[in-house]
């Protein structure tokens, strides 16, 4: 993959991608294959935005190839190409373990349910219930109920039950008992579709498949290319300013986060009054922490599952798994399997949700004091699965929502956008600035891997009709 010089990009387009997370590499993707000139422009000196790897010694870290659902695989195949569906497989090891219960399964549904009924003894009758219930929720249902509403409505009072079911939700896209509980529902029954699933090769094999079919269909991309501003002329968008260049567009489609692309690029005196306000309600989402562990090349991993939820809590609180001594961590397990075609290497990636406020006002010891403390619980939990884990690593580092928000300036490293009402800022954008659309991870429902592809399909359909209009 060969990236043009921002120099050599021409001054007009029919156009601009500013950003190349999953939403913004699909939109370009099907932008040009449905004729258009474009041109994809990123911050990073590589491509993928969140789902991104880094290279430590012998080992390769991917920082957000933990899982994503079954979807995938259709996803791929329609708007990418064979090749990467066919290294999409499944993870068949996920582990809980905490002071409720400790537990297998395979995150399908039959597997799920099963243990619902044998080992949390909840009557088949209400358990088949209550995955109907989930499955048929859509964006046009009543807003009003609240995941601790519909949990109650099916357990009430099933701690153990709640936790089985959120932990894992809360993870994958930061929701709360007391938001709206198609936010569970649909991240839920995506993955209940048929478990959870992984990208042989890892995250660098399908990124680099990415642009090379984004090459194939005449994508042009610049890299370290930050877009510094949108440009608006009679309440059209004309084109971006990016370093010293100016390039023509009568469309762009931002992935970069919504609020930056409101309140940095295109700037708020671009939009009516009326969307103003719309968009003074949107919360960004939490952020993450990471622990990666690389184990010294000879050393070895017994199998202990591949994501274990664990968690030395007595009980499930997406506050709890917020604050910064959290007790509850995933562990995602990187065997030799990950990486066929590398080196034998075993990593550990500790995942953790985090506040980019707890972290951003520390001066330089105390971030590094409180990156040391976090890589010490890390330790202290993984030991508890892999004995000698300390004596087995030559490599650990820690990312925090600093980290995130360095690398793909998100406001307040956001790692899942935006919370719901931000979907409808985003979905309108277009019509309250022509010219302007944006994709990426917003609204949780949009949020992961799945999300963000099927959001840019969806965008780039918008965006060819604009173009066409
Ligand atoms: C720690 C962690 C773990 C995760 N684990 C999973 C998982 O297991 N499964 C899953 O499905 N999802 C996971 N996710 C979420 C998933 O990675 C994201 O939802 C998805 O990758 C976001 O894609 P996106 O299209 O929104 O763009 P992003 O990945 O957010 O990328 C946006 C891009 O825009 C660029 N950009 C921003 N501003 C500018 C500018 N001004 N000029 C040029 N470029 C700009 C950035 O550099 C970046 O490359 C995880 C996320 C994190 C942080």
């Amino acid at each position: 993959m060969s990236f043009t010089p921002l120099n050599q990009a021409k001054d007009k387009y029919d156009v601009i991608v500013i950003g190349s997370g999953l939403g913004g590499l699909t939109c370009a993707n099907r932008l040009a294959r449905a004729g258009h000139d474009v041109l994809l422009l990123e911050y990073h000196f590589k491509l993928g935005g969140l789902a991104t790897w880094f290279k430590r010694k012998s080992h390769v870290f991917d920082v957000s190839l933990h899982g994503f659902p079954y979807g995938m695989v259709k996803t791929c195949k329609k708007y990418w190409t064979k090749e990467i569906r066919d290294s999409i497989v499944q993870l068949k090891d996920i582990v809980f373990d905490n002071p409720q219960f400790s537990l297998k399964t395979t995150f399908e549904k039959t597997n799920f349910s099963d243990i619902l009924v044998k080992r949390f003894k909840i009557a088949r009758s209400v358990v088949d219930t209550f995955f109907e219930t989930v499955n048929s929720m859509n964006f046009y249902d009543d807003l009003a109920m609240t995941t601790r509403e519909l949990f109650e409505q099916f357990f009430p009072g099933r701690t153990d039950v709640h936790r089985f079911l959120m932990e894992p939700i809360t993870y994958a896209n930061g929701s709360t008992f007391d938001e709206p509980a198609i936010t569970y529902g649909i991240v839920f029954s995506n993955f209940m579709n048929k478990g959870v699933y992984t990208f042989k090769g890892g995250t660098d094999k399908l990124i680099g498949m990415m642009g090379d079919e984004l090459q194939r269909n005449g994508v042009t991309i610049c890299t370290t290319a930050k877009v510094d501003r949108v440009i608006t002329e009679k309440g059209k968008v004309t084109g971006v300013a990016v370093g010293e260049r100016i390039i023509h567009a009568p469309c762009v489609v931002s992935n970069s986060g919504i609020t930056n692309t409101i309140y940095n690029l295109a700037g708020r005196d671009a939009f009516p009054a009326e969307f103003l306000g719309r968009i003074d309600k949107v919360k960004v989402n939490n952020s993450s922490c990471q622990v990666y562990f690389g184990l010294r090349p000879g050393e070895t991993i017994p199998d202990i599952g591949d994501l274990l939820f664990t968690s030395t809590a007595a009980e499930f609180s997406s506050e709890e798994m917020l604050k910064m001594d959290t007790r509850s961590r995933t562990f995602s397990v990187y065997y030799p399997k990950t990486r066929p075609d590398g080196k034998e290497d075993y990593t550990v990636v500790a995942s953790m949700n985090g506040n980019y406020d707890d972290w951003a006002h520390l001066s330089a010891a105390e971030y590094a004091k409180a990156k040391e403390e976090m890589i010490e619980r890390c330790f202290v939990d993984l030991e508890r699965y892999i004995p000698a884990i300390r004596e087995k690593c030559d490599w650990v580092e820690a990312a925090t929502p600093r980290t995130f928000n360095r690398y793909t300036l998100h406001t307040k490293g956001t790692s899942f956008g935006t919370k719901f009402e931000g979907l409808d800022v985003s979905r309108n954008l277009f019509k309250a600035l022509p010219g302007l659309f944006h994709v990426g991870s917003v609204g949780i429902i949009m949020s992961g891997w799945l999300g963000a592809i099927n959001y840019g399909v969806i965008v780039a359909n918008d965006a060819d009709a604009y173009l066409r209009s």
